[in-house]
């Protein structure tokens, strides 16, 4: 079980925005394209996104073909990779049962993610289980493919944590049979946690604060025009605060300094027009503009690889039927020994039923044998 096998997953609660690509997606297709891994999983986590969006299921199945889009748009290549959608993998929902066995409830409440996701759905007291325990479903998600890669934005740290947890318990209890994963973050701190536009710590499909990776240019303008950016930066003259300020995480997450050579060639790079804005003297809308113009830079390939795509959508859905065979094959194989660990494979191991078998012999010979003297104390 020595493979390397990376898995990661998006819930289709929304098209893909800046914040995947950078936190995540960038990731995958680079280990996509440099080969070297065994394996290499992409799943559409629509249960997961049932979780806290089980009104509106339609919602759900709508974004799974935007999700796919956006993958293959940005060069997630199927015959490199598998793409699946997690509901059609059984096998999955088996795991987490045997899971939700090894872990407490004190310990789902403690997760740190799930809590700050909690107060902005002001769930309160009132959680629905499925949801505080979609870390458990997740881990699962991990732990059947074998994965040793999670490459995700830092919201996933806990999630994996939690694997870890689970994986060593199941480990300890049952003999060595599942992968410990570990978590591969962005190496650029500023894509570990890309804010939101409202400059809101996290940008997020359920926030609403988002720049999708198919916004078109008019809409990408609008919205880095609206962009929260430092508070006390009032007037032109004003100094300025580049840190905690999103267009500037923003411009440390995407510009390059051939960006800087080909639209703002009055500065050299970051570091110089970071400088201008501290000391005073740099407006808001010249760092928007330029901003905008690197990310229409940046997504016009992806816009445009998007659009042919959605001109056949059929061949988009088979490369989800595809991926879901492909990765069912995986998870047929590791919950065949889970189960063999767990004690609960009563019909793959032939040699079983004689063992039980012997197992009555052993009780009726001892019987017999008490009868006997039974009968032979009595006379
Ligand atoms: P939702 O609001 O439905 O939870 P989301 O925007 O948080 O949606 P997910 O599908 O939960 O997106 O996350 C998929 C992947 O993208 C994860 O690896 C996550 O860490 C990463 N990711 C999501 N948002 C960001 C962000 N703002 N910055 C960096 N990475 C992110
Ligand atoms: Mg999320």
């Amino acid at each position: 079980m020595d493979k390397k096998i990376i898995l990661t997953a998006d819930r289709p609660t929304g098209k893909l925005h800046i914040g995947h690509y950078v936190g995540s997606l960038k990731r995958r297709v680079e280990l996509q394209n440099e080969g070297n891994y065994d394996e290499l999983y992409i799943m559409i986590a629509d249960t997961q996104a049932l979780t806290d969006n089980f009104k509106d299921p339609m919602k759900v199945k709508d974004n799974v073909i935007e999700v796919a889009l956006d993958y293959l748009s940005c060069g997630i290549d199927p015959t490199k990779s598998t793409i699946f959608i997690q509901s059609q993998i059984p096998e999955l929902f088996e795991l987490t049962t045997y899971f939700l066995d090894l872990v407490t409830l004190s310990r789902l409440e403690r997760n740190p993610t799930v809590k700050t996701e909690m107060k902005t759905k002001d769930y309160d007291t009132s959680i629905p289980v499925g949801f505080l325990c979609y870390p458990v479903s997740q881990s699962a998600d991990i732990a059947l493919f074998d994965t040793s890669i999670v490459p995700a934005g830092e919201d996933q740290s806990p999630m994996i944590e939690q694997c870890q947890e689970l994986v060593h318990k199941f480990n300890s209890l049952y003999g060595e049979t599942l992968v410990s994963p570990t978590i591969m973050l962005p190496e650029n701190n500023s894509c570990r946690r890309l804010p939101g536009i409202d400059g809101k710590a996290k940008m997020s499909k359920s926030l609403n604060n988002c720049i999708y990776l198919s916004d078109d240019e008019t809409t990408v303008n609008k919205k880095v025009m609206s962009m929260y950016t430092d508070p006390e930066h009032l007037k032109i003259t004003d100094k300025g605060h580049t840190e905690n300020n999103p267009v500037f995480i923003y411009l440390d997450a995407f510009a390059t300094d051939e960006d800087f050579k080909t639209y703002l060639p009055e500065y050299k790079n970051l570091a110089a027009l970071k400088k201008h804005y501290e000391d005073g003297g740099l407006g808001d809308t010249t760092v928007k503009k330029f901003l905008a113009k690197v990310l229409n830079a940046k997504l016009e390939p992806i816009r445009n690889r998007r659009y042919e795509l959605e001109k056949d959508i059929a061949s988009v859905y088979n490369i989800l039927d595809e991926g879901n065979k492909k990765a069912r094959e995986h998870a047929k194989k590791t919950i065949t020994r889970i189960r063999r660990a767990l004690k609960i494979d009563y019909f793959s191991d032939n040699t079983f039923v004689t063992k039980q078998q012997k197992r009555f012999n052993n009780e009726h010979k001892k019987r017999e044998e008490y009868l006997a003297y039974l009968a032979k104390t009595r006379k």
